[in-house]
């Protein structure tokens, strides 16, 4: 589909959506296109470029499900639990230790801690692979 802009004899601007330029022309030329305003059929095409309608093609998706809040909650406790059972806290240490861990220093090991951002990047920059995740507070979620 095409959509034109077109403009009656009285000025009235409107749309109009044809198979192609030239079905719009037949139209036009048989007197089948008319001004919706005012009925006229001394319809002339706007000097714009055609636009194409993609809108068949690209159409979004349908938007996906919200998740429910509960079960991304439990889910994320599931992981801070797994993480903590697996992990040991280095705490403040922890860009230190995995450097450590990294340069076989340590030996290696899950560990979790807390990194300011600039030590993350630096760790990054040096290779060391190191995931944020938001632990719960201790003491206020239950984890067990
Ligand atoms: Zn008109």
């Amino acid at each position: 589909m095409k959509v034109f802009d077109l403009v009656c004899d009285k000025d009235h601007g409107f749309e109009g959506w044809f198979d192609s330029a030239d079905a719009f022309e037949s139209q036009l030329a048989r007197g089948l296109v008319e001004c919706p305003l005012c009925g006229s059929a001394s319809v002339v095409r706007r000097p714009s470029a055609p636009r194409l309608n993609l809108s068949a093609s690209s159409a979004p998706a349908a938007p996906a499900p919200v998740p429910d809040a509960r079960a991304l909650q439990q889910a994320w406790l599931r992981l801070a639990r797994h993480i903590r059972e697996n992990t040991e806290d280095v705490g403040e240490r922890f860009a230190e230790e995995a450097r450590r861990i990294h340069y076989q220093e340590a030996p290696a090991r899950g560990i979790r801690g807390v990194a300011t951002p600039s030590e993350s990047e630096a760790l990054a920059e040096e290779g060391i692979e190191v995931v944020s995740f938001p632990m719960p507070v201790s003491g206020k979620e239950p984890l067990q």
